[in-house]
């Protein structure tokens, strides 16, 4: 009976080590308040006090109170 060693698999490549930024947990926060933005700018679009927001301070992105603390993730459905 001979011995064979087992077969290795491919080594992956050799990385870098991630930047913090890169890392899965920051690019799912990241992805999170990306849907949010997303999902705030579409109700925003449709808000009375955002599009007042938006005439008043003449910034095309501008947010209500209200929606500029939902996309900061401080309030609504997407805080937990
Ligand atoms: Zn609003």
């Amino acid at each position: 009976m001979s011995y064979r060693p087992p077969r290795q698999p491919p080594k992956p490549p050799n990385r870098a080590p991630l930047e913090p930024s890169e890392r899965g947990d920051a690019r799912l926060q990241a992805a999170l308040a990306q849907a949010r933005a997303a999902d705030t700018y579409a109700a925003a679009a449709t808000c009375e006090a955002c599009t007042r927001e938006r005439a008043a301070s003449g910034d095309p992105e501008a947010l209500c109170e209200d929606h500029l603390a939902v996309a900061l993730g401080m309030r609504g459905g997407w805080a937990r």
